[in-house]
């Protein structure tokens, strides 16, 4: 069982609310087309810097349990490109660089233009894991083929799990 100290659990107290509020701004999965409700946030610039993301909305994606595990192997700059198609309002490039700890330009706009373009093609591709137990949107999107967008590494082979 995990330990949170009390430095962490008061930071999470306090961010709380944005937390809670882009959740419900964001119900479903902010990946493109997958048809799951979201039920968990994921913070773009993790390892030491997740800490100082936790309340910010410009690293913030919420995810389904899959796709959340699909962001140990997608980069930070496929992730910025989820970030600027679901919710463009809140997408900040730079502000993601230096919460990482990097130079302003560290990944540049044409990187997250290149992965705009990766998701969007992925767009296009049929569903493959169709039937996931997950709850669907009311306009039951066909989920991408996570292999196309690059996202795919660790879906078993033999179908959807
Ligand atoms: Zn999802």
């Amino acid at each position: 069982m995990k330990r949170i100290s009390k430095k962490r659990s008061a930071l999470l107290r306090k961010v709380k609310p944005l937390r809670d509020q882009y959740k419900a701004m964001f119900p479903w999965c902010q990946v493109p087309l997958c048809a799951a409700k979201a039920t968990e946030l994921h913070e773009i610039s993790r390892g030491s810097s997740r800490g100082k993301s936790l309340g910010v909305r410009a690293a913030l994606l919420h995810l389904c349990a899959f796709d959340h595990g699909q962001m140990d192997v997608l980069p930070v700059a496929g992730q910025l490109a989820l970030k600027l198609l679901a919710d463009p309002d809140g997408y900040d490039r730079i502000a993601v660089n230096l919460l990482r700890g990097r130079q302003p330009e560290a990944i540049s706009a044409e990187e997250v233009a290149a992965w705009v373009k990766i998701l969007q093609r992925a767009e296009e591709m049929p569903d493959v894991r169709s039937t996931t137990g997950m709850a669907s949107s009311p306009a039951q999107r066909p989920k991408a083929k996570a292999q196309a967008q690059g996202l795919g590494n660790r879906m078993p082979a033999d179908g959807p799990r």
